[in-house]
Parts: structure tokens; sequence; C-alpha cells
């Protein structure tokens, strides 16, 4: 059973694949513990697989786990969960924007005890635009949530065999780590370093599926939004019975007017519009109810590097 090991999802990173398997292994080997790095190929369209195959070949701590096709990166990280046999986990990007560097530094505070250890990025040389968006989103998911989010804690971070096995037993197929991580507890520890442009290749998270990452994480915690369109709806409808009390006084005192066209209108067309909203709210909580209740696996292997592919089960 190695000390260490760390999970690596990769899409279409064959640009930077070996000098990233090149940094680590140094970084890894000048800690002088044993260790086993756990690839996941998220269904590349490039030569990812085949840079993993000579990896796992070329080295008996590489393994590997390619998926059948893009299974999103949520999915990657539980096979390359699934994989791990280490005492302790360190979940990282390919792209060498979480530097392997600082990996002595989470083991110097796993041995402190914590059970996570995050590395928190800043957002130097972010856009303004993109930094302000994530700040507002992460202070939305605290209010929703129940569970801690904290802006820049990406799933860069150390986590303990068993807190990792707490992160197994969960058996919701919508996936959403951040919130995951934050929902098992333990004691968690962060530090903060400086972001860093991704070292080759191209980021896969355009603005559309940043939203739908947004909207997921937003979803798949509680219900809170649910209440929430619940509670706008009563007050609604109590505005709109002391609105219509209102025009009922108007009338008996001053008589029938000119009818207040406009005004209906408005309201029609803005009670609609929070109809329309709450509908929606509810419709993704049953299309969750559904996508659930389907049980299907996170992903299909197509491939492994000899060992058994990473099922349901927690490794033991
Ligand atoms: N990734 C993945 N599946 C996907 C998208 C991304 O496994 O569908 C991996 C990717 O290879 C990288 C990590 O997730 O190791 C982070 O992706 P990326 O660097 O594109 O995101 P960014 O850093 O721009 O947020
Ligand atoms: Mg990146």
């Amino acid at each position: 059973m190695p000390e260490i090991s760390i999970v690596v999802p990769c899409f279409n990173e064959s640009e930077v694949i070996e000098t990233f398997h090149a940094t680590l292994i140094g970084v890894l080997e000048s800690t002088g513990k044993s260790f086993e790095l756990c690839y996941v190929d998220d269904g590349s369209s490039d030569h990812t697989r085949a840079h993993l195959q000579q990896l796992a070949a070329a080295d008996r701590r590489t393994r590997y786990t390619s998926f059948s096709r893009n299974f999103g990166k949520e999915s990657a990280m539980l096979a390359g969960l699934r994989m791990t046999r280490g005492k302790a986990v360190v979940l990282m990007d390919a792209d060498l924007q979480h530097p392997p560097s600082l990996i002595p530094r989470m083991l110097e505070l796993r041995g402190h005890g914590y059970d996570q250890v995050v590395a928190q990025r800043d957002r130097t040389g972010e856009g303004v635009v993109r930094t302000r968006l994530s700040q507002a989103y992460y202070r939305l998911v605290r209010r929703f949530m129940e569970v801690e989010v904290v802006d820049g804690a990406g799933d860069f971070r150390l986590l303990s065999r068993r807190a990792v096995n707490a992160l197994l037993s969960l058996p919701e197929s919508n996936r959403f780590s951040k919130g995951l991580f934050s929902w098992i507890g333990f004691d968690t520890v962060s530090f903060t370093y400086e972001n860093v442009e991704r070292a080759a290749g191209q980021s896969k998270w355009g603005g559309r599926r940043l939203l739908n990452y947004g909207i997921d994480g937003l979803l798949s915690f509680n219900s809170r939004p649910l209440r929430m369109a619940i509670h706008a709806g009563l007050w609604l409808f109590l505005s709109a019975l002391l609105y219509a009390a209102w025009i009922v006084a108007n009338v008996v005192v001053d008589g029938v007017e000119t009818p207040g066209y406009a005004t209906l209108i408005a309201v029609i067309v803005g009670m609609s519009g929070v109809q329309i909203a709450t509908m929606g709210v509810i419709g993704e909580y049953v299309g969750r109810i559904y996508h659930e209740s389907k049980r299907r696996p996170h992903y299909v292997v197509r491939e492994t590097d000899g060992s058994e592919p990473p099922g349901p089960l927690p490794a033991a």
C-alpha cells in the first residue's frame, strides 16, 4: 500500500502530460515516500491515452483508467478516487496549474493531523469579469447551501484515507465535489498559492460549461432554491391580494374609472415570470430525481493499465 496516491483527471492533455508527469515524479521522489499515480483519461480525442499507456508501461507506480467517452471532470475524479490505495490522496489537474511543488507542504500539514488540506489559489492573472462573477457566485452558493464553499478552493487538495472513503460512500449521481468535500467534514486546513497560467493546451471550461456547472452547484446540494421559490410566490400572492383590495376600495370610494389597463398587464406579466421561473426550479428538481432514479454508472471504462476497472465499491 503506497503512502500517497495522486489522482489526475485528464481531458485532451497530450501537450502537457509528459512535462506534468516528469515534474510530479521529481517532486514525489524527493519526499522519499512511496506513491502511486492514478491517471484518468476522460475520453480524450487527442493522444492522451497513448501517452498514459506509455507512462504506465514504463513505470509500475503509474496506473490509468480510460473512459469510453468524455464523462466530465467530476466523473473522472470519482474514478480516480476509486483507483487509489494510498493512505493519503492528492487530487490535481494535469495542466500544471496545480503546482506539484506544493505537495510536500500538503503532506506536512497532513502530518499535523488534518484530514483535508486545501491549496487555495488566488486570482492573479485572471480577467476582472471572471473574478467578479465567480466571487458573486460563491456568495450566492454560500447563502443557498448549508455547506461552506470557498472561492478559489478548487479541487487541488489532499485527503486522508478516511475522508476519501467518506466521499466514496456518497451515492449521488449528480456530483458537485466542491460541496461534497465540505459535506463530509473532518479537520480541514487551507493555504493560498499564486494562480499560474495553464502550461500548454486549452482550458475546457467555456462560459456555457461554467454556467451549467454553476447551476449544478446551486441545485445539487439541497432544496433551498425550491423553498425560496415558494416564499417568493407567497409574498407575491399576498401583495396581489392587497393590490386587489386597494382597487376594490378605490372603486367603492370613487366609482368606476378608466380601468388601469397598463397596471393589469404589468401584474400579469410579472406574475407569469415568477410562475415560469418557479416551474423551472421545480422542473430541475424533478429532472434530478429522474436522473438519480435511473441509477446509471458515472462512467464507462474503455481500458485500464491492466488493473481492475475502478468500480462503485470503495477500495478496501
Ligand atoms: N478535465 C477532465 N474532463 C473534462 C474537463 C476537464 O478531466 O471534461 C480535466 C482537465 O484535463 C484538467 C482539469 O480537469 O486536468 C481542469 O481542467 P481545465 O484546466 O481545462 O480547467 P480550468 O483550469 O481552466 O478551470
Ligand atoms: Mg486548468
